[in-house]
């Protein structure tokens, strides 16, 4: 993890500024006596997974909240994207952006689906909807968007051209829970939209996800889907497979869920600590909420212009990391240049000059409850040392 950026010079001891790794994505934990007095209520009751108590009052909270009729739990996101894409019978091409998390394009060439890649819309970080429509053809059934950074991708022109052209459309909403788009809540645009309660995310139940909808028979088929296909008993009706999340996931999911107020606090601190010291640093911008939605401030995202700020992005990531903070590149280098896709689409990146622009530009930095405002000034610091370096090694 030592690079050249960050070796001690030769008789010196290199001390990274933190002792312990502050990683990106470090997971946001509510109340533990409340997780905890759930998990001995589970094991006095012996019900433990397959619909139970917690998963049921789970999902009436999260429709309840989204203001959506459905919400159907899974054991992550990564199954809920393939269980929703499979009900919605999605065959042949699928539009989806190549900025994203791998995911998003695996669930669907897990069944053989092929994930058709949509550049960008320049100065956004999300699908453009003008380049959506060049690239639908006979075969294609349907469009994924993702709501990049709990920041809602274009609802209303991906719907627009889902409608002209007859074609499904689905939200990756990974990172969106708990933001709304133009006051409505992100969870029953499109046919459906899919979280991830991931570790990671700014909700979690360790691992998990869910797909909400409005449509009632989209719902009970992703339902019979995740239970084998069966409808009762000893019948099953239908191909399914195991999506089911467990009693333990649920009782996280329902302990977190009474501590989101205080997750965005802290979030929304961070992101405007960052954005106060990074502000006048050559080279480096901070992705812009913008005022008027909702947003959970999950993500500190920096562009960074190897130019202006003097070292390169990497440099800087290899400096923060010899320094134990694991700053990352999402989404580096773009679903369109990994395996299988970057041997079955060798030329995409052709079609993708925005994807790969910010592909090499794009640092994300710790935040969450586990990050202090301590922590966030050292990291600054970090990085405002690391641009004067370069510039006073490149001058
Ligand atoms: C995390 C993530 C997923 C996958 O979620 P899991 O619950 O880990 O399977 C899908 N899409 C996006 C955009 C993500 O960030």
């Amino acid at each position: 993890m030592t690079t050249t950026t960050s070796k001690p010079a030769p008789g010196n001891t290199f001390q990274p500024a933190f002792g312990q790794r502050l990683h990106v994505g470090r997971p946001n934990i509510g109340d533990n006596a409340r997780f905890l007095a759930r998990v001995q209520d589970m094991l006095d009751r012996r019900v433990l997974t397959n619909d139970g108590p917690y998963v049921q009052e789970f999902e009436a909270k999260l429709a309840t909240m989204l203001g959506v009729r459905h919400a159907v739990l899974m054991c992550n996101a990564t199954v809920a994207l393939e269980i929703a894409i499979r009900a919605l019978g999605l065959t042949g091409e699928v539009i989806v952006p190549s900025f994203t998390f791998i995911a998003t394009a695996h669930a669907l060439q897990w069944q053989e689906i092929t994930p058709v890649f949509c550049d960008v819309r320049p100065g956004s970080h999300h699908i453009d909807p003008d380049r959506v429509r060049e690239l639908i053809t006979p075969r294609t059934t349907g469009i994924i968007g993702v709501h990049l950074w709990g920041e809602p991708c274009d609802v209303d022109g991906l719907t627009a051209v889902a409608n002209r052209y007859g074609l499904r459309l689905l939200f990756d909403a990974a990172h969106a829970f708990a933001c709304t788009s133009n006051g409505r809540m992100i969870g029953s645009f499109g046919d459906g939209e899919v979280f991830s309660f991931h570790a990671t995310k700014f909700l979690n139940t360790l691992e998990g996800g869910a797909v909400t909808t409005n449509n009632d028979e989209f719902a009970a088929k992703m339902r019979l889907m995740r239970n084998f296909g069966f409808a009762g008993y000893d019948k099953v009706i239908y191909i399914g497979t195991n999506g089911k999340m467990n009693e333990v996931s649920a009782a996280m999911g329902l302990t977190n869920l009474e501590s989101i107020g205080d997750f965005i606090n802290s979030n929304r601190r961070n992101y405007l600590l960052y954005r106060e010291q990074l502000a006048d640093l050559p080279g480096v911008r901070l992705w812009q909420y913008l005022d008027g939605d909702d947003r959970n401030y999950q993500y500190v995202v920096l562009e960074i212009d190897d130019t202006a700020f003097g070292i390169s992005r990497d440099a800087l990531m290899h400096l923060l990391w010899a320094n134990n903070v694991l700053a990352r590149r999402y989404f580096f280098p773009g679903c369109h240049r990994m395996e299988p896709y970057r041997s079955f689409f060798p030329h995409a990146h052709f079609l993708l000059p925005e994807t790969e622009r910010l592909a090499g530009r794009v640092l994300q930095l710790p935040t969450g409850t586990g990050v202090s405002m301590q922590d966030i000034t050292v990291i600054c610091s970090l990085i405002r040392r690391a641009s004067n370096t370069g510039i006073a090694t490149t001058s």
